[in-house]
């Protein structure tokens, strides 16, 4: 049975990600600028490159610091960026160089869709040019074997198939004799995004491993290293037995049911394409979860902030996989589950050409065509209105 709202306490999509929302210090070997506040003034130290705002054409959205802070391991330069002070002021903002992208890394204080939404419209309004972004961090996988045999620290990524947008906000559905059906359709990611996606899909076909040196630099922190706690798939039967303390009395249980998978030849992670839910409710009941992925077939992860913003700025979502949303969900694989995601955030983008991304529409453009056609509309209207009868 799925409950709307009416828990008494909130669910987890991702595995506990609130208790993780005070600031993290990473307790890696390299120093690390402080996140800065926006506000409104000077944003960022004086030792990088200041950048205008309009300079800035992709966003990538981070719902937790630590992996706000995996994505910057990744950037090729940091700049600092003096913003025009429209809009709200309590986000946390960072300014990079990803290949020839500029980019600005907005992180809100709170996570859901509801404060990312709020984040999104700042974003786009506080750096006009630009023209697509990512929501880069952790999410909640949801093994289907054999065709969707996802694993801890692999990746999911919003691409549309089979009629799908990519995104789909799960807490709007519909009840059916015997089914649910989601309703909360998104747009699409933006297709050059898509296509980069295309890219590093062949790149993996070709055993060329696109991500693995940027995955390697972030893992050479401690913080973000692979853990070495086994990754098990428990029955969707079998419940956590110690409740605040490890998986290690649900292992050693006579009862303890696992799915059997078979053994992957090395660690890398794997990269799954597909329908990814997001909404307000954390999932943290196996059977919850599987009647939610049957409402919507083959969906592949829960998260927290996609519907925010895939209405407001062009998104595409890559999620490392952290938990499997059930009872048995430990925050052991956050941080390299983060550093998975800014891995692949790195080697998409570094598919994407610089051109390209400058020749497609702004969000000001966008917002420009849609006030001209109501513009249009209107008279049409009007003309229609007292047009002789
Ligand atoms: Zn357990």
């Amino acid at each position: 049975m799925i409950h709307y709202g009416k828990r008494k306490s909130p669910v987890v999509g991702r595995p506990s990600p609130r208790k993780s929302r005070k600031p993290e210090k990473p307790k890696g070997q390299l120093p690390l600028p402080a996140p800065r506040i926006d506000s409104g003034e000077h944003t960022s130290s004086e030792e990088h490159e200041e950048i205008s705002s309009e300079d800035i054409t992709i966003a990538i959205f981070c719902a937790l610091a630590y992996e706000a802070v995996a994505v910057k391991y990744t950037l090729d330069e940091e700049y600092s960026c003096r913003l025009k002070g429209i809009g709200p002021k309590k986000y946390v903002y960072s300014f990079g160089r990803v290949a020839k992208h500029k980019v600005v890394i907005a992180r809100p204080h709170q996570m859901g869709t509801v404060d990312t939404a709020h984040c999104a419209t700042a974003v786009s309004l506080q750096f006009p040019n630009v023209r697509l972004a990512l929501m880069v961090g952790i999410g909640a996988g949801i093994p289907s074997i054999p065709k969707y045999d996802i694993r801890l620290g692999d990746l999911a990524i919003s691409i549309p198939q089979d009629g799908h947008s990519g995104v789909i906000q799960y807490d709007f559905v519909k009840y059916e004799r015997d089914s649910i059906v989601l309703k909360g359709c998104l747009n699409k990611p933006p297709p050059i995004l898509i296509s980069a996606d295309g890219s590093l899909q062949e790149d993996e076909i070709m055993e060329r491993r696109p991500l693995k040196k940027f995955l390697q630099k972030i893992t050479s922190l401690p913080k973000f290293a692979r853990p070495e706690a086994d990754d098990i798939l428990f029955d969707e039967n079998f419940h956590h037995i110690n409740k605040g303390s490890d998986c290690s009395g649900c292992k050693a249980s006579s009862e303890k049911k696992v799915v059997l998978r078979s053994p992957r030849p090395d660690h890398q992670p794997v990269i799954h394409r597909g329908l990814i839910l997001s909404g307000n409710g954390v999932i943290k009941d196996p059977q919850d979860r599987d009647e939610l992925r049957r409402g919507k077939k083959d969906a592949i992860c829960f998260e927290m902030e996609a519907a925010g913003i895939m209405d407001e700025i062009p998104c595409l979502i890559v999620r490392g996989i952290c938990d499997y949303a059930d009872t048995h969900k430990q925050d052991i694989w956050h941080y390299y589950a983060a550093a998975v995601a800014a891995a692949y955030c790195k080697a998409l983008l570094r598919k994407v050409d610089h051109q390209e991304v400058e020749e497609a529409t702004s969000i000001k453009e966008l917002i420009a065509g849609v006030g001209k056609l109501a513009e249009e509309v209107n008279e049409i209207r009007d003309s229609q209105r007292h047009a002789p009868s």
